[in-house]
């Protein structure tokens, strides 16, 4: 069964003029997918439709077989977390702790439980000392630490990251990036990100390319990165990894090109 199956997805804001057009995807249970495209080309709309804060104008959206409607959305949004670009806006308590908890109560885990699963969550997110904290005050990185933390507790089957680490710097948004890995690889949890880091779309197994409301390509990252004229167009750059290991590919020192700083080092060990 698949996580999301989006097909022939239209929508527009003002009833006249679709910024998603026609769009169909699949998304594997237990996959890790990446959204990229320009600014504008339909990204969160397409975030907003999938956890029903939008309502398609055609076409239909299924959440692990179900096919979203008025009557099924708050259900679904059990099993549908999301990450916004500006967690602030979704803290709702005064501390770490507290924030966490109040997303438990809202899904009646009993209070007995919950101290457990706070300690739990934080930790995985490396964010343990920092319960007592006001969530406002932390920096932008600790703060998507903690609204992933929120979202874990609830242990969605999908989480949906928009544009989660744009605001970062490059070592908050390495350490976000590694945590969402470490959700797919070892929780199993569905991944969907919307990005503009390609070192992000290099990480996942399947990449869909928005293009002004449609999709342009979809596919693995080494069959996008193979686009190279288009990703330019679209000002989308190719991955460190990859430049780097196509330059050793081309002096003939390495055999393959590479998308990832890990497989670059595999190859370097061997
Ligand atoms: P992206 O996330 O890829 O930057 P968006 O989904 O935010 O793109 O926007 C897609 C299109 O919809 C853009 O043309 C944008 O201007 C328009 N749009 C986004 N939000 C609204 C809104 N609330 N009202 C009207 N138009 C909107």
């Amino acid at each position: 069964m698949s996580a999301v199956e989006v097909s022939h997805l239209s929508f527009s804001y003002d009833g006249q003029n679709d910024v998603i057009k026609d769009v169909s995807f699949e998304i594997p249970k237990g996959s890790y997918t990446t959204i990229v495209g320009h600014n504008g080309s339909g990204k969160s709309t397409i975030a907003k439709l999938l956890i029903g804060l939008l309502k398609a104008k055609s076409g239909e959206i299924k959440i692990l077989g179900n096919t979203l409607n008025e009557e099924n959305v708050y259900s679904l949004r059990n099993h549908v977390g999301i990450v916004f670009q500006n967690p602030d806006n979704q803290f709702i308590g005064s501390t770490v702790a507290d924030d966490i908890a109040f997303g438990l109560e809202n899904h009646c885990v009993p209070q007995e439980q919950m101290q457990a699963i706070i300690e739990d969550v934080a930790a995985r997110v490396n964010m343990s000392d920092f319960l007592d904290s006001e969530p406002t005050k932390l920096s932008g990185g600790q703060k998507q630490r903690v609204a992933i933390a929120g979202i874990l507790a609830i242990a969605p089957d999908i989480i949906i990251f928009d544009e989660s680490t744009s605001m970062l710097d490059p070592q908050g948004k390495a350490s976000i990036n590694e945590q969402i890995q470490k959700l797919h690889d070892e929780r199993n949890i569905t991944i969907l990100s919307i990005t503009h880091d390609m070192e992000e779309v290099a990480q996942s197994e399947y990449v869909i390319v928005l293009k002004d409301g449609k999709v342009e390509m979809q596919g693995t990252p080494k069959q996008i990165f193979e686009h190279k004229g288009k990703l330019k167009e679209m000002k989308l750059e190719l991955p460190f990894a990859l430049s780097f290991s196509e330059k050793l590919k081309n002096e003939g020192i390495f055999k393959d090109s590479y998308c990832t700083l890990d497989e670059v080092v595999n190859e370097l060990c061997q």
